[in-house]
């Protein structure tokens, strides 16, 4: 039995500033006109509450003084992000992990990720950077209520078998999620993050055992085998 390594998405195994950030800014502005900066869609976020991008987009829409239906908001964003296949927003993304990280990782961990993200939406990123690497994916569709809450940690863990487990993401909600969990938490926070400071105090004061600026120094915090 292996250790298990649960990761959120955005943020953590992707970069995510120009695909997610870039389209809520850009259906923001569909609606209203009006862009709003990056340095607002992280003062949402670090909030709490505001996991989920199409309710954010809609309300920083609502709030701008738009009058538009929920779906409408989802529908402009996904042909945005999704595209035709070749054109989409989705396209921008960068995987984090460099060469050989993953590949030592799970030589000792099992691997799994929960994402606010749809499954499907998931696997159309996991499966262009690192196909088979993730032997469980919980999306937002596979959950009866989304993070903050603990559902899909437990669901995760419910069904990998394993001895001691993170769980590894990038906002407040994360945080939180883990910590109903009773998972200890590992806090990602970007350097290049226009909220960088009040993030790291944010993470750690939801607990994180650590708070790294990206992925790729994971290991020296989950190889110490100190977590239950
Ligand atoms: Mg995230």
């Amino acid at each position: 039995m292996k250790d298990l390594l649960i990761f959120d998405m955005d943020g953590v195994l992707v970069e995510v500033t120009e695909s997610y950030r870039a389209t809520i800014q850009a259906t923001v502005k569909h609606f209203t006109g009006d862009e709003p900066s990056r340095v607002e869609i992280q003062d949402w976020k670090n909030r709490g509450g505001w996991n989920d991008d199409w309710l954010l987009s809609h309300r920083m829409i609502l709030e701008r003084g738009g009058k538009v239906e929920y779906q409408t908001v989802v529908d402009h964003f996904q042909k945005l992000f999704l595209g035709d296949g070749t054109n989409g927003m989705i396209l921008r993304e960068q995987w984090v992990a460099r060469e050989g990280l993953f590949e030592r990782l799970k030589d000792s961990h099992d691997l799994a990720v929960f994402t606010g993200r749809l499954r499907e939406e998931a696997y159309l990123t996991l499966n262009r950077f690192a196909p088979g690497l993730f032997g469980l994916v919980v999306g937002s569709d596979d959950v009866s209520k989304p993070k903050p809450d603990p559902e899909g940690i437990h669901k995760i863990r419910s069904i990998v078998e394993h001895r001691a487990c993170w769980y590894v993401g990038d906002t407040i909600d994360d945080a939180r999620s883990a910590k109903a969990a009773g998972v200890p938490f590992v806090g990602i926070a970007a350097p290049a993050n226009p909220r960088y400071g009040e993030l790291v105090d944010i993470l750690r004061g939801e607990g994180a055992v650590a708070v790294l600026d990206d992925i790729n120094t994971l290991e020296a915090v989950v190889a110490k085998g100190s977590a239950q």
